[in-house]
């Protein structure tokens, strides 16, 4: 994984879940901290890289963007303000304002599950899109 680190995301919590491993987009990660500076909260990773095995043990879409390879990258994270652990939903307040600060932080495409966030910059897929889970 690469070496800049970001003040309040370490590579650890990017990397998957399974074997340690991650490429993560710096421009992604970048927008992570925006997000963070602007809330002024703890941000929760529930998922960011997940090699191949990873993504279709958890479920994931054939090409998630959360899925990094050789000569790719992942640029999608799963951010909570509840951590993992707690297992509740967010609020709807809770909800509302992490997907301000996607927004702020300049995100174009978010995925809202109760339990977090998904956000990704995949250029290869449309921009200005919300969906539910
Ligand atoms: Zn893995
Ligand atoms: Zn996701």
């Amino acid at each position: 994984m690469e070496q800049i680190t970001c003040k309040n995301f370490s590579n650890e919590e990017l990397v998957c879940k399974h074997c340690g491993k991650g490429k993560f987009n710096l421009f992604t990660k970048i927008k992570f901290q925006r997000m963070r500076d602007y809330l002024d909260l703890p941000i929760y990773v529930y998922s960011g890289c997940r090699c191949e095995y990873w993504n279709e043990k958890v479920g994931g879409s054939k090409n998630s963007s959360h899925i990094f390879t050789e000569d790719k990258e992942s640029c999608a994270g799963d951010l909570s303000l509840v951590p993992e652990r707690i297992k509740r939903d967010m609020t709807n307040y809770e909800l509302f304002i992490l997907q301000r600060a996607a927004q702020e932080a300049g995100f174009k495409r978010l995925g809202v599950h109760r339990r977090y966030l998904h956000i990704d910059d995949d250029p290869n897929k449309p921009a200005n899109r919300m969906w539910l889970y």
